[in-house]
């Protein structure tokens, strides 16, 4: 997946380039910053006594020493005041300066603590979504996985406002179909069916069988080659069929998808493949199909949507409000401790 939202130490990762959220010194300080030089080592502040400091919304690069990560991408984020001195500017601008740097070191895989959230009071739901928005933005033009790592679940913060409309949103569908039945009987004041007994149903089971075996005798096997010639469009072609008649590309498609081009690659070449769950939803929220056809397109990869999971709920709440963009869909699936779309 291109962009993921994780939770870790970030000092842990074991990725081409980790991002230290410092300040203008390059010296160390608190918070990420001293966890990165703790784990680091003595070399690494050595290395950025050398680089004689850096301006808020720049960045520079340093080894990794005794990190996993071979690089360090050095950013000092904005001190937020009130929103009203360029503070989003200058926090764009460290996400932007940060992965150019990557890039020119051709980085592969790199991970970002949401900088200037913590010390620095930058509210964090504006944080994840300045973060968010450039990384997918240059996610559209690179080839790069990265990552937003949230180093303790209290310091992530989607909006309020969506949260609470989510949770309703769960609320309101969950709980319809999690209603228990006898419970459900009591309250309408009615009695409860009898379930049929185990034995009885076996015997029943049995019986169909026998018919079956009849039947199976008469089923010709040119009936079965027959059959499975009708066999319904697969995903992929179906895939590739909306793709088309959207009049996207492929590269839209799985970019806006959050899948890399190597996993689409694959699908594209498979008429057979079958994708995840996740993988399946995350093509249908970038073709920006209605619910009918999200359920049509998941059908082929053999799921469904249902009312029994908060996954799935949360995903029937984005697309009924006509919101596509994967990266929200994924804040608020992590917010909700729900596995992300993507590959
Ligand atoms: P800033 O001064 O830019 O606000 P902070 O280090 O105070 O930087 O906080 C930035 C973010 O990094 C905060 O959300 C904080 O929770 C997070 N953070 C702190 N330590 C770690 C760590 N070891 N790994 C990942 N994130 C961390």
């Amino acid at each position: 997946m291109p962009l993921e939202i994780v939770r870790n130490d970030i000092t842990k990762m074991k990725v081409d380039a980790v991002v230290n959220a410092a300040n203008e010194s390059l010296l160390g300080g608190g918070g990420v910053d001293g966890a990165i030089h703790r784990a680091a080592g003595a070399g690494l502040l050595a290395e950025c006594r050398i680089l004689g400091g850096c301006k808020t919304g720049k960045a520079k690069i340093t080894g990794g020493y005794n990190l996993p990560a071979k690089y360090v991408i050095h950013t000092v984020g904005p001190i937020y005041d009130d929103g009203k001195h360029g503070e989003k500017a200058l926090l764009e601008s460290c996400y932007r300066e940060s992965l150019a740097l990557a890039k020119e070191h051709n980085c592969e895989t790199v991970a970002f603590p949401l900088i200037s959230s913590g010390v620095y009071g930058y509210p964090k739901d504006q944080a994840l979504k300045v973060a968010i928005d450039v990384i997918s933005d240059f996610l559209l033009e690179n080839e790069m996985t990265v990552y937003i790592v949230i180093f303790d679940k209290a310091a992530y913060k989607i909006s309020e406002k969506l949260f609470s409309d989510i949770a309703e949103y769960i609320d309101d569908n969950y709980v319809d179909e999690h209603t228990d039945y006898s419970r459900e009987c009591m309250r309408m004041n009615a009695p409860m069916a009898p379930m049929a007994p185990r034995r009885a149903r076996r015997k029943k089971t049995e019986v169909d069988l026998s018919e079956m075996c009849d039947c199976k005798a008469m089923l010709a096997e040119d009936d079965l080659d027959a059959k499975l010639r009708q066999i319904d469009e697969s995903f992929s072609q179906m895939l590739l069929r909306k793709i088309d008649e959207k009049g996207m590309t492929d590269a839209e498609c799985y970019k806006k998808a959050n899948i890399d081009r190597k996993l689409f690659s694959k699908i594209r070449s498979d008429i057979h493949y079958k994708p995840s769950k996740p993988t399946a939803l995350a093509f249908a929220i970038s073709l920006e199909l209605s619910l009918l056809e999200t359920e049509d397109m998941l059908r082929k990869a053999g799921f469904a949507l249902s009312h029994s999971n908060k996954f799935d709920i949360i995903i029937e709440y984005f697309i009924s409000k006509g919101n596509y963009n994967i990266f929200e869909i994924n804040e608020a699936l992590f917010a909700f401790d729900q596995s992300l779309l993507g590959a």
